[in-house]
């Protein structure tokens, strides 16, 4: 009999770098997909082996073969991502393991809906990338904001954010509910 694979098991396969660049580097190849209704292209073993920093075809053929099953699934044509894969790939893009950087305050347009000012600043408050009213220091509009966000763009585009196809999050779309108080 098979014992169970438990969560542990799961996340010790991704306990060395070269998976985690074959997992970065799969999502980074799909994220320059042009968007299929079929789901994005498996990479051939070739494709992968140019994007990854990986010794020899050995060596990726090794790390491939642990991937497989969980976070990988092989299919003539290459390899794509398991549920598990495309969930752990976008905790690597968005670099959840990592302190955001310091953005901001960035003067922003707008007035203030509880106190008509136009004294409106965006920043970046540990998750949240956030629009506050300076003259009565009420939160204006917001969305949660990721660690790779916060380094991969100017504050200006902070204000117009979509980090994998599919997400149309956006500055003003958003209730201003949920944002956290001071
Ligand atoms: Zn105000």
């Amino acid at each position: 009999m098979t014992a169970e694979r438990t969560a542990a098991d799961a996340f010790a396969l991704l306990s060395d770098e070269s998976r985690v660049e074959i997992i970065r580097a799969i999502a980074i190849a799909h994220s320059e997909q042009e968007p299929s209704n079929s789901g994005p292209a498996p990479l051939s073993f070739s494709e992968v082996y140019e994007r990854v920093g990986v010794d020899n075809t050995s060596k990726l053929s090794y790390h491939l073969g642990e991937l497989t099953g969980t976070y990988l699934r092989k299919r003539e044509g290459g390899y794509s991502f398991t549920h598990a894969g495309d969930r752990i790939a976008r905790f690597i893009l968005a670099e959840n393991f990592r302190r955001p950087a310091d953005v901001g305050p960035i003067e922003t347009d707008g007035s203030c809906p509880y106190c008509g000012e136009t004294t409106l600043e965006a920043g970046v408050d540990d998750q949240y990338f956030a629009v506050r009213c300076s003259a009565c220091d009420r939160p204006v509009t917001g969305y949660t904001i990721t660690p790779a966000q916060t380094r991969a763009r100017s504050g200006n585009t902070l204000l117009e954010v979509r980090l994998f196809p599919g997400d149309t999050t956006k500055m003003g779309t958003l209730p201003t509910s949920g944002l956290r108080q001071k």
